[in-house]
């Protein structure tokens, strides 16, 4: 953050949103500006040959630094209150980049099991085909993570709250466990964000983002990122994506950049509405259940206002009557998005057990807890009333024929 005048208390999180990471050029540019270029000239062959030897601090080349890009990760690692923060191309690349930056053959991974379809198939299809594999525990339930850590086990890995069924564990102990045990913990934090929940005040080793989601908050951009300490991220992670090459580009950078400025404002909006549309949705008698970490009932809820500020914007419900009821309600929206993707101003409507979760085998759907009339939404910055008459289409009886 460039200040005119020094001041005895760091910033607050408001002001780091909108302000950290800008250095202005000589241009005296207000906004941030994009630095579209591959690369950087230098003043001679010795600055040339200084950079390249690390001997002097710059930019080579887009791959490895660019200037948008960076204060990007300035500002997301100072909200979420880490040393380093490495940009990605997707948040897919940023779980990709921790697990090539911090593991190797025959080390396992610890992870929940209700994780991002993708998460679960990098894991499995993928990692494991270069002996890295993975064990999953029941998110909540320490006793369980506990007694799956092996000598070989290097990381635990969670979402929470996770994606769909918003289930949650207790950061602080999981973190506590990590380190008795001693492993590594890695919490996803797309569906909190920083503005709602900072694993790494928690205790937590790592975050990892997909900041296609809130930190957009648009819908216009894939990116992702991973936050932490200097040597791991800075260092090992940074390393990674330096040579095999998933960056952020500058252009998307600068959306997240703006996405940050007004992320607490949102996150604070779509929790009221989501917390607004629980309450409406459980009274609905076609609707079996509603998960959501603000309804009473979440087995988590004494943890909203100690680990995570409100509920957050996604919900998930059960419909009674399975896929063709869960269909129904989706295909009765005239508006709503029916789209896979959350975190945006637009509400959208989602079928995981066959979009998200669709490349799963029945058996890991059902482990995933992923059931056939589960409905996801990731509610927007509509009015509620406009939501819920939306929704309320297809909530009524089923026609008969
Ligand atoms: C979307 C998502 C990811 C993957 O992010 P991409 O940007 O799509 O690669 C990872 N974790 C969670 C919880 C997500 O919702």
């Amino acid at each position: 953050m460039q200040g005119r005048e020094d001041s005895a208390t760091a910033p607050g999180f408001a002001t780091r949103a909108v302000r950290t990471g800008h250095h202005r050029t000589h241009e005296a540019e207000h906004s941030e500006p994009i630095f579209a270029t591959s690369s950087y000239v230098f003043a001679s062959a010795a600055e040339a040959a200084a950079r390249f030897a690390g001997e002097q601090a710059g930019n080579i080349y887009s791959r490895f630094t660019n200037p948008t890009v960076a204060a990007f990760e300035e500002r997301l690692a100072a909200l979420e209150n880490g040393e380093r923060c490495v940009a990605t191309a997707s948040g897919m690349s940023a779980i990709l980049a921790v697990c090539m930056g911090l593991l190797q053959a025959g080390d396992q991974i610890v992870a929940s099991r209700s994780l991002f379809g993708s998460t679960t198939m990098l894991f499995n299809k993928y990692l494991a085909r270069f002996g890295i594999t993975t064990r999953y525990v029941t998110l909540g339930d320490l006793a369980a993570w506990d007694a799956a850590i092996e000598p070989r086990t290097r990381l635990l890995f969670c979402e929470t709250p996770s994606n769909p069924l918003t289930e949650m564990v207790d950061i602080r102990q999981l973190a506590e466990l990590a380190r008795r045990r001693g492993c590594l913990l890695a919490v996803d934090n797309c569906f909190c964000t920083p503005a709602l929940q900072r694993p790494l005040e928690l205790g937590a080793d790592l975050v990892i983002h997909s900041a296609t989601k809130y930190l957009d908050g648009q819908g216009r951009c894939v990116g992702g990122a991973v936050v932490g300490d200097r040597q791991r991220v800075g260092e090992e992670i940074h390393g990674v994506l330096r040579t095999a090459g998933p960056t952020m580009s500058p252009f998307n950078a600068w959306i997240f950049l703006k996405g940050l400025e007004t992320l607490e404002l949102r996150m604070l909006a779509h929790a009221r509405a989501a917390a607004d549309l629980a309450a409406w949705l459980l009274a609905q008698p076609a609707v079996e259940r509603v998960h959501y970490p603000g309804l009473p009932d979440h087995p988590h809820h004494h943890l909203i206002g100690t680990q995570q500020r409100t509920g957050g914007g996604i919900l998930a419900f059960e419909m009674r009557g399975g896929q063709a009821a869960a269909w129904r309600l989706i295909d009765a929206t005239r508006w709503l998005s029916i789209t896979a993707n959350l975190g945006d101003t637009k509400t959208t409507i989602t079928h995981p057990a066959t979009t998200t979760h669709g490349r799963l085998t029945p058996q890991e759907r059902a482990t995933a807890g992923i059931g056939d009339g589960l409905v996801r939404i990731a509610v927007g910055l509509e009015d509620i009333a406009d939501i819920q008459t939306d929704l309320a289409r297809g909530l009524g009886p089923a026609p008969t024929d």
